[in-house]
C-alpha cells in the first residue's frame, strides 16, 4: 500500500509519522513552494504566483492514483482540507476527520466533539485529515515535477485578519487561561506567569470564541490547537473533554482551580485547589 501525503505547507511532521507507521511507501505530493522531509518520494505540483494552492486540486488529483488500501493524508488546515475534499471526490473515496488512530483498512475517529469514538473500516482508498504537527524534518528527496496545469483562478485581493502568530504546537511550556478569569484585564496574571516560566499563553475556547479576549489560534482543544508541551498549566479551566483532548499529549500538567472536584484534576499531575487570583501571584513571586 501507499500512503500519499498532500502538503501545501511544511508543517506535516505528524502526518509523515502517521504515514510511516502504516508500513508502506510514503509519497508526498507538495503543492507550490513546499519542502517535505522523511518521505520516500516527492512529486511537486507547481503553482504560479498569485494562484491559490486550492486551484491545484486537479493537478494533485492527477498525481495521486490511489488504489485499494491506499491512504491519502492531509493536514487539518484550510488549503489542505480543500485539496483533500477535491481528491476524495475524484477518487470516490470517503473522508475521515478527527482521526485518532489509523491502520491499514481501519481507523478510529473522534465524534461528538471528542465525547465518543467510532471505529470505521474501509476496503478502497481513504482520505484522512489529521493534525499536521511541526515542520517535517529528515532528508527531503529531490522532487519530481508534475506536469504544469493551467489554473483559471487567481487571488484578486487579500485582507489581513488580526490574528496572533503564535506556534503553540512547538511551545515547550504553555499557560492556558479559562473562564475562571473574570475579565480580560485579569489575563495580566496569566501573562505574568508566562513571563516567569518562559511559557506561551493559550486558553480554552470560550476565551477565544466567546468573549474574544484572545485570538482563535490560541485556544486548545478538539476544535483548536493540539499541543504537547513539556509543561501545561491550566488555570481556571474546568477540564471538559473537548479541551483536554487538545492538551493530553503534555508531559506534565499542572491545574489551578478553585473547585476541588473540577474534572481537570483527573488529567493533572499536580493540582492546586485555590483562587487563581491568589495562587498565580504566589507562583510568580516564587518563580522569581
Ligand atoms: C463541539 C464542541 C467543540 C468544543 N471544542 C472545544 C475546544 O477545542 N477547546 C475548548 O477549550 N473547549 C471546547 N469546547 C467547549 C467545552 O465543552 C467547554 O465548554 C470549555 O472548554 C469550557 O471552558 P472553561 O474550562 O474555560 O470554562 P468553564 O467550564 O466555565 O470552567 C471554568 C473553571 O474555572 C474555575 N474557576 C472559577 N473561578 C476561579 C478562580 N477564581 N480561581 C480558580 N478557578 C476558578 C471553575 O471552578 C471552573 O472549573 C467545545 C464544545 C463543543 C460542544
Amino acid at each position: 500500500m501507499t500512503a500519499w501525503i498532500v502538503a501545501a505547507d511544511k508543517r506535516v511532521a505528524s502526518v509523515v509519522e502517521l504515514a510511516r507507521s502504516l508500513g508502506g511507501q510514503v509519497i508526498a505530493v507538495t503543492v507550490g513552494d513546499v519542502t517535505v522531509g522523511g518521505v520516500d518520494r516527492v512529486v511537486n505540483v507547481p503553482v504560479a504566483d498569485g494562484v491559490p494552492v486550492e486551484a491545484a486540486a486537479p493537478g494533485v488529483a492527477a498525481v495521486v492514483t490511489a488504489g485499494p488500501g491506499d491512504v491519502v493524508l492531509a493536514a487539518n488546515r484550510p488549503a489542505e482540507r480543500v485539496l483533500a475534499g477535491a481528491l476524495a471526490a475524484r477518487l470516490g473515496a470517503p473522508v475521515l476527520t478527527d482521526v485518532v488512530s489509523l491502520s491499514q483498512g481501519a481507523a478510529e475517529v473522534s465524534v461528538f466533539g471528542g465525547v465518543s469514538r467510532e471505529s470505521v473500516s474501509f476496503a478502497g482508498p481513504v482520505v484522512a485529515v489529521v493534525d499536521g504537527g511541526p515542520a517535517a524534518g529528515g532528508e527531503a528527496p529531490s522532487a519530481e515535477t508534475a506536469d504544469a496545469q493551467a489554473h483559471d483562478a487567481a487571488v484578486t485581493s487579500t485582507e489581513r485578519q488580526d490574528v496572533g502568530e503564535v506556534d503553540l504546537v512547538a511551545a515547550k511550556r504553555i499557560v492556558a487561561a479559562g473562564r475562571g478569569f473574570k475579565s480580560e484585564e485579569d489575563l495580566a496574571l496569566a501573562r505574568d506567569l508566562c513571563g516567569a516560566l518562559g511559557a506561551e499563553l493559550a486558553c480554552s475556547r470560550p476565551l477565544a470564541e466567546g468573549v474574544n479576549w484572545l485570538p482563535r489560534d490560541r485556544y486548545v482543544g478538539v476544535s483548536g490547537q493540539k499541543v504537547s508541551p513539556d509543561l501545561y498549566v491550566a488555570v481556571g479551566i474546568s477540564g471538559q473533554v473537548q479541551h483536554t483532548m487538545g492538551m493530553n499529549g503534555s508531559t506534565v500538567v499542572v491545574a489551578v482551580n478553585s473547585d476541588g472536584n473540577a474534572p481537570i484534576f483527573r488529567d493533572a499531575d499536580y493540582g492546586i485547589v485555590g483562587d487563581l487570583y491568589q495562587v498565580l501571584p504566589a507562583i510568580v513571586a516564587a518563580a522569581k
